[in-house]
C-alpha cells in the first residue's frame, strides 16, 4: 500500500514504541512508509493508544497559552491542569532554557 502523505514511500507492518510528550506507553503494531516514516496505527489500536494516554493522566495535557508581559519580562501562563501533574506550585523556582526553538521550564524537586 502506498503511504497516504507522501505518496511515495510503501507501508510496512512494524512494531513501533509509541511516546506521547516524551513519557512511553507501550510498542504496538503500526504500518511505517518506506519514504517520509510516517507510522500509521489501525483505530483499534488509535483508541488503546489513547486509552493508556488517559490512564497515565497525559491526555490532554498539552494546551495552547498566551504570553502576556509582565514590566520588562514575559510571564506564560500555565494550566492548571499541566501544573497539577508536573507539581508546579505558585512560588517554586523553575529553571528556564531553550532546546532549540523550544521553552524548558525545569521545576526544582
Ligand atoms: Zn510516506
Amino acid at each position: 500500500m502506498k503511504c497516504p502523505i507522501c505518496e511515495k514511500g510503501i507501508l510496512k507492518k512494524e512494531i513501533i514504541k509509541e511516546y506521547m510528550f516524551g513519557f512511553y506507553l507501550g510498542e504496538f503494531p503500526a504500518e511505517i512508509c518506506s519514504g517520509c516514516n510516517e507510522s500509521f496505527t489501525d483505530s483499534i489500536t488509535t483508541k488503546e493508544i489513547e486509552k493508556i494516554a488517559r490512564k497515565k493522566g497525559l491526555w490532554d495535557l498539552g494546551a495552547t497559552t498566551k504570553i502576556t508581559k509582565t514590566g520588562n519580562s514575559l510571564a506564560v501562563r500555565i494550566p492548571k491542569k499541566l501544573a497539577d501533574y508536573l507539581n508546579l506550585k505558585d512560588g517554586k523556582k523553575a529553571y528556564l532554557h531553550p532546546e532549540k526553538d523550544k521553552l524548558i521550564i525545569e521545576s526544582e524537586p
